[in-house]
């Protein structure tokens, strides 16, 4: 008999120690549900870090994923491929924007996006070669590379991983006037997330990403947004900035655009930022492969025509007023927008590891991200009984078993 036990010591045994998970194993999983070896159900409140917003193996997905694989699954980019073009105008449509570029993991996009303004920032702006500036904030996320990891604030991502490239500033999250103060003659552009979601779903001020906006376009700047997170309707919209009204020079997307199945990214921007991206200058063996496109065009079609835009917002709403309703001593805050929501544990409780390791014995996966602070982000398929669930179970740990 196959054990949870077994698999967590070959992974133990045989795996590099990069991450600490929640000790349970998952086999099987639908829809907001995931099962373990030994056939115990729990609901998946983080959807891997929103990759999976459409929930496990939507139906949809999983037959645009059958059909494709029957047909065709990668060209390179030597060739053209009859799902990209298509795939590319979707993505285009959804976003608002003109023109993107195809990769596979969020970090690439990051890299994609960071390559596109830098070039703009010389060809077009006229920087001095090798002197570009990108401004990015404290305790931003952006991914895993050894030039983003020099992005991080963050020591346990970033130590003894130098030396790491010259051309970025940091300066406070949520701050215009620090922004408006760094930017040189240099600056291309300012790299942010709209809500900082590995920090902790960390929501700024109203109209920040706004102004933020008018700064950069009174400066020159490229306002360059990571919704690799927060896209695709987690926050209760389509994208985050349209809570402000406004729209980022270059958008970066990844996580739910592969549906839970494949890494699909992309950096999408306008046609004069992204005309300084000639052949050759950039690329990716698996970038715009046909299954991948297959698999995004699927799982953007779930998003709109299942509305997860207002279900998200609705059911957003509702959750985060009633985890505040519980009103339990061990909450500092609860704090979130859409299904995007976050409980961040007074000290004088502990961490929030064992708060998780807790809610998982009850059936309920939801991690921590660094210390104190608890995310709920389950798929947007939810159903309302399923988010009355979840709050039974908060409702015990964090207050009748406190008694
Ligand atoms: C997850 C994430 C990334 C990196 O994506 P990967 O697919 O893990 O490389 C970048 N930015 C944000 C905001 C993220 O949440």
């Amino acid at each position: 008999m196959e054990s949870s036990k077994m698999h967590m010591e070959l992974e133990a045994q045989y795996g590099a120690r990069n991450y600490k998970p929640i000790p349970i194993v998952i086999s099987e999983a639908e829809g907001v549900w995931v099962w373990d070896p030994e056939g115990r159900k729990y609901l998946d409140c983080l959807s891997s870090y929103s990759a999976i917003n459409q929930g496990h193996r939507h139906p949809k997905i999983m037959q645009a994923l059958e059909e494709q694989s029957k047909k065709l699954t990668l060209t390179s980019r030597a060739f053209y491929n009859n799902r990209l073009g298509k795939y590319l105008k979707k993505l285009c449509e959804v976003s608002g924007f003109e023109v993107a570029l195809p990769m596979n993991t969020g970090a690439e996009a990051v890299e994609t996006g960071i390559k596109i303004v830098r070039r703009w920032g010389y060809r077009v702006k006229g920087v001095e070669k090798d002197k570009a500036e990108i401004i990015v904030c404290h305790n931003n996320f952006h991914g895993r590379t050894t030039t983003i990891a020099g992005l991080s604030t963050d020591e346990t991502a970033s130590a003894d991983y130098g030396p790491f490239p010259p051309g970025f500033k940091k300066i406070p999250f949520d701050d215009t006037e620090a922004l408006e103060e760094a930017i040189t003659e240099n600056t291309v552009a300012f790299l942010v997330e709209p809500i900082q979601g590995e920090a902790g779903v960390i929501i700024p001020s109203e109209g920040y990403l706004k102004r933020a906006k008018e700064i950069c376009e009174k400066h020159n700047v490229l306002l360059m947004t990571d919704e690799i997170q927060t896209g695709f309707c987690r926050t209760g919209k389509m994208f985050c900035f349209e809570h402000d009204g406004i729209k980022p020079d270059v958008l970066l997307v990844g996580k739910a655009l592969g549906g839970g199945v494949i890494p699909v990214s992309a950096a999408i921007t306008r046609k004069d930022v992204m005309d300084v991206i000639t052949p050759g200058s950039h690329g990716s063996t698996f970038g715009g492969n046909p299954l991948g496109c297959a698999v995004a065009e699927a799982a953007m079609d779930v998003h709109i025509e299942e509305r997860l835009d207002e279900r998200s917002a609705e059911l957003g709403d509702y959750m985060l007023k009633h985890i505040r309703a519980i009103d339990s001593p061990v909450f500092k805050e609860v704090r979130g927008k859409g299904l995007f929501i976050a409980i961040e544990v007074k000290e004088e409780y502990g961490k929030a590891r064992p708060f998780t390791e807790r809610l998982k014995d009850k059936g309920l996966l939801a991690k921590e991200t660094h210390e104190q602070t608890i995310r709920l982000a389950p798929p947007l398929i939810i159903k309302k009984e399923e988010v009355d669930w979840i709050l039974k179970i908060l409702r015990e740990t964090f207050l009748d078993e406190l008694k």
